[in-house]
């Protein structure tokens, strides 16, 4: 795997982290404020999505609560009028394309991302004329005017699964994520996958000292790692030579951890992706521990859908995402090819 020239330096100019704001409502008022988001939707026959990373009593009001696959498959077979996006902003332009009779719903519009942040269209477009005939693989942290111009939108789900599904002797131009792109050479054996230097600024933090770490304190546990974390290189080479516990170190998306831990006679996992995977985890398995790889690993862009944001939304039906027609059409083939992939 070789990666590209990088365009520009540094990816943390282009995007601003919000705070991670602290609620201090009582349990009373979660339920009081739960409820009417659940009153709103009635009202307006509206299904709440929401990822993994949100926060604990968003996801405890949502209609399904998924990884980005997952989600985007629930908007595109969703009879609801309105569609709650508790996520990021690409996540709600890909329901968008999905349902474009649909009003699609982002309760805070700095919900960003730093990894869909780090590759423009413009520099995907500079990549493209460098190579021409290779075949763009477009991970789904991306705008919609990048998907528009790539071939194929993957998620860490199945980014194997659509990269092998590419002819061999066809180089492919994998981005934004660096991470994720090696360990996709990894496991499907392709050496002609050239990489995009982005990354997620949470995963980044998850180290490999970090991990080594909890491997001391807790000899016999599972690794679970996300393939966005800066530690998986890293990971990968030292599960090879033993350093780590080859039958124990996994690389997974949070969708595929949940299916993996149902599945796992162990009882201890180390778990390194964003802190929000925690509540679906101890709710999905109480009799099991987890201890995160990186307790600090929080994403300011997720955390900034609340309960009051969202009950507001839905009062307001806005903010409101939307993808010009162009784009959308565009986007929509790679998208679908993911889909039919999944
Ligand atoms: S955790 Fe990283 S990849 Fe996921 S939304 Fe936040 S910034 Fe983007």
């Amino acid at each position: 795997m070789s990666q590209i020239e990088v365009l520009q330096e540094s990816f943390e100019e282009r995007y601003t982290v919000p705070p991670v704001e602290t609620v201090r409502d009582t349990p009373d008022e979660i339920r009081r404020k739960q409820q009417r988001v659940r009153e709103l939707c009635a009202k307006h026959n509206a299904i709440l999505l929401a990822h993994h990373y949100q926060r604990p009593e968003v996801q405890e009001v949502a209609d399904v609560v998924a990884d980005s696959l997952k989600l985007s498959q629930a908007a595109a077979k969703t009879n609801a009028d309105v569609i709650v996006f508790c996520g990021v902003h690409f996540m709600a332009e890909t329901a968008a394309i999905l349902c474009p009779d649909k009003k699609v719903l982002l309760p805070d519009l700095r919900a960003g991302c730093s990894l869909a942040a780090s590759v423009t269209v413009e520099e995907l477009r500079k990549w493209k004329a460098k190579l021409p005939d290779a075949v763009v693989v477009a991970y789904v942290n991306t705008s919609a005017a990048v998907k528009a111009e790539s071939d194929y939108c993957c998620t860490s789900a199945n980014a194997a699964k659509v990269v092998s599904a590419i002819p061999a002797d066809r180089p492919i131009l994998f981005l934004p994520d660096k991470f994720l792109a090696s360990v996709v050479a990894r496991q499907t054996g392709r050496s002609n996958i050239v990489a995009y230097p982005g990354y997620c600024h949470v995963h980044k933090t998850i180290r490999p000292e970090d991990v080594l770490e909890i491997l001391d304190e807790h000899p016999d546990i599972e690794l679970l790692l996300h393939p966005e974390c800066g530690c998986v290189s890293s990971c990968m080479a030292k599960a090879a030579d033993g350093t780590l516990p080859q039958d124990r170190t996994f690389f997974l998306s949070t969708e595929a951890m949940l299916r993996h831990i149902g599945q796992s006679p162990a009882n201890e996992f180390a778990v390194g992706t964003e802190l929000g995977i925690m509540h679906q985890l101890r709710k999905k398995f109480p009799e099991k521990e987890f201890y995160p790889v990186n307790p600090n690993a929080i994403c300011g862009f997720m955390k900034t859908i609340t309960l009051d944001r969202v009950v507001k939304s839905l009062e307001t039906m806005s903010p409101q995402v939307t993808v010009p027609q162009d784009i959308a059409r565009n986007a929509r083939r790679a998208i679908d090819r993911m889909l039919e992939l999944a």
